[in-house]
């Protein structure tokens, strides 16, 4: 898969994504990951790419003609127009099915902004996609687009050592992963869930789906609507949460007794005095 990342800060790209898994997979050719410098296609003889906004307001804009002629650079070398995601606090939010779905395009190109933004009309000319990756504002696109191509790339047949790992990952089927231990078997007296140790492979299925629907509903339970569960995972599930309330309401009933007696002692106490 091809990425195409039009930025002003091209080493920090480059830097980026050139190391580790994805490093070694762009050595290896499954993934082709450039930085196009917006600078190097600014008209300015200073290689000026900013300018203040009409109507006023604080800070500089990046203008619409040096990212147009960057973007037209890679779509004419590369004789198409693929998608163009603007990363963008306005898009809509990063998701594992963006990534899912971003991974089955063959070429990418990436908008990073920077300054307080792009000049609205050539976002309108290029940018098919509006992404953003959470609802705070960072001073520049270069983050958000390495975070979205670490996560389309991992999804890429050959990028990851091991290929089953993508499948049983968080997110999958609405679920978190379930927890995992490697060695030692004890560790400051925490031992590793014995069935792990067993080499019973259904068994160990067994646990781990249910501790992945254990996290889900711990840390994530918005996700667990979405989740397809069985119907004796869904009644299992029901039973926890009745356990679960009653013994809040038993601790809820000892909280209220507790308090009665100090009460009690208290005013017993007060009478003595006063006696
Ligand atoms: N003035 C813009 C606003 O209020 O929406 C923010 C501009 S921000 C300082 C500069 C650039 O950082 C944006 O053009 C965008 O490319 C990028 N950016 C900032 N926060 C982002 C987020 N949450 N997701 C994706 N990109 C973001």
């Amino acid at each position: 898969m091809n990425f195409y990342v039009l930025t002003l800060f091209p080493e920090m790209i480059l830097s980026g994504l050139n190391t580790s898994m994805i490093g070694r997979a762009s050595e290896a050719g499954i993934l082709h990951i450039e930085a196009v410098d917006i600078r190097e296609y600014s008209a300015n003889k200073h290689y000026k790419v900013d300018d203040y906004p009409y109507g006023g307001g604080a800070g500089m804009l990046m203008q619409a003609q040096p990212v147009y002629d960057a973007w037209q650079s890679v779509t004419e070398r590369i004789g198409k127009k693929p998608r163009c995601v603007y990363v963008t606090p306005r898009g809509e939010t990063f998701r594992q099915e963006k990534a899912r779905e971003f991974a089955l395009e063959e070429d990418m190109i990436f908008l990073c902004g920077h300054y307080e933004g792009i000049d609205e009309r050539v976002l309108e000319e290029v940018v098919t996609d509006y992404v953003s990756i959470g609802d705070y504002v960072l001073t520049g696109g270069e983050l958000p687009a390495m975070v979205m191509i670490d996560a389309i790339a991992r999804m890429i047949p050959g990028v990851l050592g091991n290929g089953a790992s993508a499948q049983s990952e968080s997110f999958e089927g609405n679920l978190l992963e379930y927890p995992q231990y490697s060695r030692p078997e004890e560790w400051r007296g925490r031992k590793v869930p014995p069935v792990l140790l067993s080499g019973h492979h259904k068994n160990i299925e067994a646990w781990r789906r249910q501790q992945s629907i254990l996290m889900t509903k711990k840390y994530r339970p918005d996700l667990l609507k979405g989740a397809e569960l069985t119907e004796r995972e869904q009644n299992w599930l029901k039973e926890i949460e009745r356990t679960e309330q009653n013994s809040q309401k038993e601790a809820e009933l000892t909280e209220q007794n507790l308090q009665k007696e100090a009460e009690r002692t208290e005013q017993n106490l007060l009478k003595g005095e006063t006696e």
